[in-house]
């Protein structure tokens, strides 16, 4: 029997994108390959996951109450808003992290939906077993919400054409993608979707 899968695209925030607080350098180029996941996990009539930064104004997330970054998706400001090319279908389900303004929260296992629903509880109730991961960023909310999934024991796939990493330090994707297929995470593109979902 094949796994039940489902598509998680991570943080597509105007402030993760170029002319954003933090934005990730061609961090909207990824767009048009991740709307292209959407309408074919659509057809296939899988569930989708959109998470989002939802910061509160003062966490100690940001670099001014003692964290590393500069202020970024707070709470119904457009820089929290999804890019406006993202086309998400009406039905996804969206998440919400960094709420709390003691923790970084970078996986989105600390996410919840507008229900307070953690991401794991959506997941097991839906019956998913295999997450196909796109977004941003490469080395930060990406890499550690598929080494949670690993650790939690769901099999996990990285769409390498729709991801993009901050790179602090120039190699931290690179390594961060290394790491996850080290521990378990498939690698995968887009054209290699359509046998993936029939087989
Ligand atoms: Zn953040």
């Amino acid at each position: 029997m094949k796994p039940k899968r489902a598509l998680l695209i991570v943080d597509m925030q105007n402030d993760f994108c170029p002319g954003g607080a933090l934005g990730v350098k061609q961090g909207d180029k990824i767009i048009p390959k991740i709307n292209k996941y959407i309408k074919t996990f659509s057809q296939n009539k899988l569930p989708i996951f959109a998470s989002r930064d939802w910061h509160p104004k003062e966490t100690r997330h940001f670099k001014k109450f003692g964290g590393v970054w500069p202020v970024h998706c707070v709470q119904k400001t457009k820089g929290a808003a999804f890019h406006p090319k993202l086309k998400l279908p009406k039905d996804s389900i969206l998440l919400y992290k960094g709420m709390d303004p003691g923790q970084d929260s970078y996986s989105v296992f600390q996410a919840e939906d507008a229900f307070a629903n953690g991401f794991m509880q959506l997941l097991k109730k839906l019956g998913i077993q295999e997450i196909y991961i796109a977004g941003l960023a490469t080395d930060y909310c990406v890499k550690y919400t598929a080494m949670d999934a690993i650790n939690k024991g769901f099999k996990i796939k990285i769409l390498v054409d729709a991801i993009k990493g901050v790179n602090l330090k120039p190699n931290d994707s690179k390594e961060a993608l290394d790491f996850l297929t080290k521990v378990g995470a498939k690698k995968l593109i887009l054209k290699q979707l359509e046998d993936e979902l029939c087989s």
